[in-house]
């Protein structure tokens, strides 16, 4: 069997970064930038005031100075003459600063009758304007890859970026696999239950920037399942739930190799999730996933998702967060294991019963306490790592 971390670089393998397609602005938050944006403008364009006051020579700035109002820049309207001696222009907020001005004294500081002002108040040092190109300078890149966030989206509107380059979101095709399930809304037989792996992993996935295909659930039989795998291609990953194992229903394996998949790996030393199977499938990646919901799950977040950032041309990672042990933990065994855990102030505790089919457990769950390979019996207070959920 091999680690974790053997099967996650099997999987990225698997995987190359999608194509590329142009969105509008307007929709391309969350999605990923797929090559440098640079600026085709100085933001601001010109020296601009901001504040409401008035435009004037700085050498002129002092207390009880008088000075006469020759007229207005508002923004989107400039002053097009220019300031002299003895002179000032009404500004307000944004308005280009007029020549001849390098210094906007606030309207508090000044007392105004008819075309006259009269600075009151010192108006110190700060001159209120913003010089031309303060914010960004025509050329200046916004880099990629990175997913867009929406304070990203104000900046490539303000440098006049009406189309983005964005990777295409990777098609994933899931497909449930088991007799024993239906859909969520049906009416269960009496030895039936929900289907409910492929409706949190398409959650997740959609998340992380895919489109999911949700195919119908295969039965547990060899015709119903190669139909499934039929269904899903064009997808650029296959995700198969349940039927991964070696019990007599479990076809996954079978039908997958007799439809010619060139296979990765079978079975990851980590708990939950050891039956864990990926390949190749006629030039398609393809995993599957085991069914007992909290192992599909947790394998979504440790092998589907890295996967879904190479195939979104980012760089694929799993960041580990740290905490400390609010309880100790017995020894772990010989597989890598993932314990539902809350974790709050820095302060982590795992759940008593950590079997693999308790997703009221999961839900309540905020991390995934990582517990190495044979780790011994570890004492509160001590420094462990997690993954937040
Ligand atoms: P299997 O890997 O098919 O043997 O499934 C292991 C366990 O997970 C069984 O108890 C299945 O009923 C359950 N299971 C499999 N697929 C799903 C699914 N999509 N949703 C919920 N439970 C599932
Ligand atoms: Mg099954």
């Amino acid at each position: 069997m091999i680690t974790v971390e053997e099967a996650r670089k099997l999987l990225l393998d698997l995987v190359t970064p999608v194509d590329t397609e142009q969105v509008p602005l307007a929709q391309a938050a969350r999605r990923v930038l797929a090559a440098d944006v640079a600026a085709t403008r100085d933001q601001p364009p010109f020296a601009a005031s901001s504040m409401d006051g008035y435009a004037l020579k700085s050498a002129e700035v002092e207390r009880h100075a008088m000075l006469k109002v020759i007229g207005e820049a508002a923004a989107g309207h400039r002053y097009g003459g220019q300031v002299g001696a003895g002179q000032a222009v009404r500004i307000f907020t944004g308005a280009p600063v007029p020549d001849g001005a390098d210094f906007v004294v606030i309207q508090e500081d000044v007392e105004r009758k008819g075309d006259l002002i009269t600075i009151r108040n010192h108006p110190g040092d700060k001159s209120n304007i913003r010089p031309a190109g303060a914010d960004f300078r025509v050329g200046q890149i916004i880099s990629s890859p990175r997913i867009l966030r929406p304070e990203d989206i104000a900046l490539l509107a303000a440098m006049n970026t009406p189309v983005v380059p964005v990777r295409r979101k990777p098609v994933v095709a899931l497909i449930s696999t088991g007799d024993e399930l239906v859909m969520p809304g049906e009416e269960p037989g009496p030895d039936q239950i929900i289907a409910s792996n492929t409706f949190g992993l398409k959650a997740m996935f959609e998340e992380a920037g895919a489109h999911v295909r949700l195919l119908p659930i295969a039965r547990d039989t060899r015709g119903s399942l190669a139909t499934a795998l039929d269904l899903a291609s064009g997808a650029d990953l296959v995700v198969t739930v349940g039927g991964a194992s070696v019990g007599d229903h479990d076809l996954v394996g079978d039908v997958t190799s007799g439809l010619g998949m060139e296979r990765a790996f079978y079975k990851v030393r980590m708990r939950p999730g050891k039956p864990l199977m990926a390949g190749r499938l006629n030039g398609t990646a393809m995993v599957g996933l085991p069914g007992n919901p909290v192992s599909a799950m947790v394998c979504g977040h440790i092998f589907v998702l890295p996967m879904l950032q190479k195939l979104l041309g980012l760089n694929p990672q799993v960041n580990f967060h740290r905490a400390t042990l609010a309880a100790p933990l017995s020894a772990n065994g010989p597989r890598e294991h993932y314990m539902r855990a809350t974790v709050e102030n820095g302060q982590i505790i795992a759940f008593g019963d950590q079997d693999s089919s308790l997703l009221s457990i999961l839900a309540q769950a905020n991390a995934l306490l990582m517990r190495p390979p044979d780790d011994p019996a570890l004492a509160e207070g001590t420094q462990i790592l997690y993954l937040p959920l």
